[in-house]
């Protein structure tokens, strides 16, 4: 992994056609699409935590979405059948595809009837077929209205990690500093320029993508915050009884649970609506919440759900009931304020008047990748020569 830099002012070294702020998987697949795709020279991610895709990019359920669990957004739900194809065909190797994913619908608290799933499912084009495993089928409790097999995946994002980072060696041109967290963003007549506690580095072109922590920045730099809800989230990483190591388990659509394959560690984790979320709180203009962020490490203790989590699976899945608990992965998830409602899952690609060359991107679900891409390179227009006077740049 690239070294971190030293300097206090801005020397050639830090002069770049492209300035990353935050390395996690987006982050970094950007650096390598502004090279790869578009061909600027000299392109720097700069990431706060020591190693790259250490957070949200890690900390995750590991499901790339193919549409099941949006049944009351069609458009992420049509979306994500569409980019789910695409990504597993670019990052084959990060793919688990090796398990049965078991969907299946409540018949109590449910949003969704057994039927209206089908139905949505029908309208996106996702396959629902019979649980085909007696064993299986015969393990859910009477509480589950009806189950079936999807077709959905999940990711290994160490492999990914891999993946993003040889070819970003391959290509070059990239520097990954590692450690040096971005304090804020400023103007300057060059275009712009990024303050660490160390360094100093300007480019025409500055792209944030830094999850959680838009609003942190944007404050620090005056820029206006974006709305935001924000929860710190955990999730049970446990080892299943053998029968069912092959199994992921998504109950619809309420307060239940997912089990979900983590191959990143071999194991699956478990999170459950009522109980993932320790703490939440919203960011808006109207109520700002100027809360720090906890870094991984200080996260990486903390109380644990999962007792509660397993009590209640063993009443949809009796069987599950012997699940081993190992540790838990913490990380405080952010989706836009208004989204928690309908469980959609836009992606924000978002520019500031009063910075030219600057913009702020959110994914929102891994699989959404490309579709930022795009619109990162389209708003910021990233194959133009830079003038060098931002004036004459209008986004
Ligand atoms: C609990 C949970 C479950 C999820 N489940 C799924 C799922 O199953 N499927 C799915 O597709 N998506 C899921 N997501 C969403 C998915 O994880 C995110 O959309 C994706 O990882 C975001 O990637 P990112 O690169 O934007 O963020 P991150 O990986 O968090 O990267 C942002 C990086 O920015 C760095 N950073 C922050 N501030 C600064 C700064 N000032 N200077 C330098 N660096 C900075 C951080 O250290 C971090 O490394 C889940 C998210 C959570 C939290």
């Amino acid at each position: 992994m690239s070294s971190t830099t030293m300097s206090s002012t801005t020397t050639s070294r830090d002069a770049y056609d492209l300035i990353v702020i935050g390395g996690g998987f987006f982050g970094l697949r950007l650096a390598l699409h502004a090279r790869e795709e578009i061909g600027l020279d000299r392109v720097a991610v700069f990431e706060r935590e020591p190693e790259p895709m250490n957070r949200a990019s890690y900390v995750n359920q590991a499901r790339v979405h193919n549409g099941y669990h949006y049944p009351r957004s069609i458009l992420t739900a049509y979306r994500s059948r569409v980019s789910s194809s695409r990504w597993a065909q670019e990052y084959p190797d990060a793919v688990d595809a090796d398990f049965t994913h078991y969907y299946a619908v409540a018949r109590k608290m449910s949003k969704v009837t057994a039927k209206q799933f089908e139905v949505f499912a029908a309208r996106i084009g996702a396959s629902l077929a019979d649980v085909s495993d007696p064993f299986i089928a015969g393990a859910f409790s009477p509480l589950i209205e009806r189950a079936w097999e999807a077709e959905e995946w999940a990711f290994d994002s160490r492999k990914l990690r891999s993946v993003v980072l040889d070819r970003i060696a391959a290509i070059g041109g990239i520097d990954v500093r590692l450690g040096e967290g971005v304090d804020r963003i400023e103007r300057i007549e060059s275009g712009l320029a990024v303050v660490t506690p160390v360094a100093r580095a300007s480019a025409p072109f500055v792209v944030s993508s830094v999850y959680s922590q838009i609003n942190t920045l944007h404050r620090a730099s005056g820029i206006p915050t974006v709305p935001l809800q924000l929860e710190v989230t955990e999730m049970a990483l446990v080892r299943l009884p053998q029968r069912f190591r092959k199994s992921a388990f998504t109950v619809m659509d309420g307060p239940f649970f997912s089990i979900m394959p983590f191959p990143s560690r071999g194991l699956h984790t478990l999170s459950h609506v009522r109980y993932t979320p320790h703490l939440r709180w919203l960011d808006t203009a109207a109520a700002p919440d100027t809360r720090a962020i906890p870094s991984v490490e200080a996260m990486s203790a903390g109380a644990s759900t999962f007792r509660e989590m397993i009590a209640d699976v063993r009443r949809y899945v009796p069987a599950l009931a012997d699940t081993e608990y190992v540790d838990s992965l913490r990380e405080v998830k952010v989706v836009l304020a208004d989204q928690d409602r309908t469980d959609s899952r836009p992606i924000l690609v978002r520019t500031e008047p009063a910075l030219p060359g600057y913009v702020c991107i959110m994914g929102g679900k891994i699989d959404n990748v490309n579709d930022v891409l795009h619109e990162v390179a389209a708003t910021l227009d990233l194959g133009r020569p830079f003038s060098g006077d931002p004036t004459n740049d209008p986004i």
